[in-house]
């Protein structure tokens, strides 16, 4: 779910009368009195308020207009401190900003509506269904997270306050999150622990290129400096191959593997002639990992957009003084990284 820039219309008078009583849900009402309420809003001051009286179980209640609810803010009142808070302000500025405009409101105020904001966020994505999700690690004020981000629209899943080196922990969240989401394909870097996870809860993998062809990049170019020269051809057919992803790729890899002399040792010393054996398998091994893509127009062929919802959290949380909770950082990082649309 995003966060809408547009905020929420308030309505001094609510002239539509209320559908049904929060008590019985009963649909007949007499009008029990009216009051003029106070609210923290930048255009008006006063709404009125109407009461009523349910004529099944004879309890009364406060029929707000639009956009106002118990609290004193309106509900623009709190998107705008939200919105504020993820474009980098502080509390304190938007303290500053809100009085510019005659509303005064607290920063403890504003903290808790990023903390409702977060709190909203998470109950409209709880149950939501994702078939593709990008999933990474980062590390953000001193902790580690982990992100799932519903690749269909860019939107954070979930952030938990997990290391990635904690294969255990992230395996439990990962369980949790694909039983709870339906999740079909997860989107990562190209960690062994990923495609063991993958495996073990029968997930379809796409690992992300850009990761693929960095590292794929550097293993070449340092066996380049030290690999016999009769096999730096070997070194460019890889480059080829990880470039032009052909279907039967893997198999061209493994035929690669298979011109040259001897054959895989788990050796503790390895030569670059091993270094390269070890660099054909593995790439052989995973090819569908590198091209499930290409089954699937629903499943992108990089982590971007985990890494951008990551950028936005990183973004934000580096001006942020310190978190007080492990839970109000965990809003924070959840309600930052969430776009603004
Ligand atoms: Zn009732």
């Amino acid at each position: 779910m995003s966060i809408v820039l547009q905020l929420s219309q308030v309505k001094r008078n609510k002239l539509e009368r209320p559908k049904e009583c929060p008590y019985c849900r009963g649909e007949t009402f007499q009008r029990w009195g009216r009051q003029t309420r106070r609210v923290k809003d930048s255009q008006i001051r006063t709404v009125r308020v109407f009461r009523y009286r349910c004529t099944t179980c004879r309890r009364t209640f406060r029929h707000y207009p639009e956009g106002v609810t118990h609290a004193q803010q309106t509900e623009r009142m709190k998107q705008l401190a939200v919105i504020c808070w993820s474009f980098g302000l502080s509390y304190r500025k938007i303290e500053m900003i809100l009085s510019a405009f005659g509303v005064s409101l607290s920063r403890m105020s504003s903290w808790r509506d990023v903390q409702a904001g977060a709190e909203g966020i998470r109950r409209r994505t709880q149950w939501k269904s994702a078939r593709v999700v990008g999933v990474d690690g980062a590390w953000v004020n001193g902790q580690g997270v982990m992100v799932a981000v519903d690749l269909g629209d860019g939107e954070p899943l979930a952030i938990a306050a997990i290391d990635e080196k904690d294969m255990a922990a992230v395996f439990r969240w990962l369980k949790g999150l694909t039983q709870r989401h339906g999740i079909g394909v997860i989107v990562t870097d190209d960690l062994a622990m990923y495609r063991t996870m993958t495996d073990k809860l029968e997930l379809g993998h796409q690992v992300c290129h850009f990761h693929v062809r960095r590292w794929v990049g550097r293993a070449c170019w340092d066996l380049g400096q030290r690999l016999p020269e009769e096999w730096l051809w070997i070194l460019d057919r890889i480059k080829h191959i990880m470039e032009d992803l052909p279907p039967d790729g893997g198999k061209q890899l493994l035929e690669l593997y298979k011109q040259l002399p001897g054959h895989l040792k788990m050796a503790q010393e390895r030569t670059p002639l091993d270094e390269l054996r070890f660099l054909l398998i593995r790439l052989s091994e995973n090819w569908e990992r590198y091209t499930t893509f290409f089954h699937d127009p629903g499943i992108p062929w990089t982590n971007n957009r985990t890494e951008q919802a990551i950028g936005r959290m990183k973004m934000r949380a580096r001006t942020v003084r310190g978190y007080k909770t492990r839970s109000g950082m965990l809003n924070g990082l959840l309600v930052s990284s969430t776009p603004l649309t």
